[in-house]
């Protein structure tokens, strides 16, 4: 068995097994895309002391830095049961099962798309996930939000600072984010919030050129020229497959202690399938190398 098998090769799955490795223990990775969301990246501006990367050559670096360790590599493998007995076992979509002392969760979240034309089409061509990340470039220009919740009225108070212009696009009749927040948002000059919106698709050539939408009152459509949309209508964890057998959040995130520590002895996570609050490189493979620490303090305790 190992002693430390990692469920996920992101930023935090690939900190967690290089960490766990470093300790002189069994440890085995499982990962359907080793690199993860980083693949879908293009440029990465705040990996603090990289100045500029992107995501392909990021990724590559962390598979590269990983096989520089005794870690057993399963790649375009995919999870789909654990169960705790006197091991932890996990079993695989090929039907294998794997067993270890210690089992670290960090498979990750993706992005909730609208499913509009031009969407996937414009993907980092002015069709944007995160305002943290790709903010700066619209550095200027007109923006849309999509989505009126905490995320979205968040990225359109942050955008708003940057760029020169940000509509908000909300499907209901009202904003659904905290009463503060949309205080804050309405307070700022460069705001439209436009409510009962129904995306219908993301314009362009080459690049995003505007957004039409359907008011849901009247039937209109209307267009609306600008350089980027960001989308915001929810960051979806990739754990579905666990069930009940971790605790999780009503939005699926699995719960984690200071140390990494699940609900179930032995089972830690890391990154953006937990509930960590906010969802980075950085901080998922902080949260990696925590909960691989996390797990070899648990070993040497069992
Ligand atoms: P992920 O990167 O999601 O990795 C999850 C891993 O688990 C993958 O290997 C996946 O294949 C695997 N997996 C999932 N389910 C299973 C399963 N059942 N069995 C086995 N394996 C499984 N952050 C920044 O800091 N800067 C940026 O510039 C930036 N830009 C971004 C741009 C885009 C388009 C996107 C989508 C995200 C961006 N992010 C950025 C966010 C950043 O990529 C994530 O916060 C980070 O990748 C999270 O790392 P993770 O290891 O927790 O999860």
């Amino acid at each position: 068995p190992f002693d430390v098998l990692v469920i996920g090769g992101g930023p935090a799955g690939a900190s967690a097994a290089i960490y766990a490795a470093r300790k002189g223990i069994r440890t085995g990775i499982v990962a359907e895309r080793l690199g993860g969301q980083v693949l879908d990246t293009l440029g990465i501006e705040n990996f603090i002391s990289v100045k500029y990367t992107e995501g392909p050559q990021f990724a590559a670096q962390l598979e590269e830095h990983v096989k520089q360790y005794d870690i057993q590599v399963m790649k375009a493998q995919r999870a789909k049961r654990l169960e705790k007995k006197s091991l932890i076992e996990v079993e695989l979509e090929s039907g294998a099962v794997l067993k270890s002392k210690a089992v670290i969760l960090a498979t990750g979240a993706r992005w909730r798309n609208v499913g509009v034309p031009g969407e996937d089409k414009f993907k980092n061509k002015g069709v944007a996930y995160c305002p943290h990340c790709d903010g700066p470039l619209y550095q200027g220009k007109d923006v849309a939000v999509i989505g009126g919740g905490n995320s979205g009225i968040e990225a359109a108070i942050d955008l708003a600072g940057i760029v020169r212009h940000v509509t908000v696009l909300e499907f209901m009749p009202e904003l659904k984010a905290d009463a503060v927040l949309q205080k804050r948002l309405y307070s700022l000059p460069n705001v439209t919030v436009v409510t009962n919106a129904a995306t219908k698709e993301i314009t362009g050539t080459d690049k995003v050129d505007g957004i039409t939408y359907t008011d849901r009152d009247t039937g209109e459509v209307h267009h609306i020229d600008l350089q980027g949309v960001f989308v915001q209508i929810g960051l979806v964890p990739n754990t579905e497959w666990l069930g009940d057998t971790v605790e999780r959040t009503r939005t699926g995130e699995i719960v984690v202690d200071p140390r990494g520590a699940t609900s179930v002895p032995g089972v830690f996570a890391a990154g953006d399938c937990t509930n960590s609050p906010y969802k980075q490189i950085i901080i998922s493979m902080g949260s990696g190398a925590n909960a691989a620490l996390g797990a070899f303090d648990y070993l040497i305790r069992t």
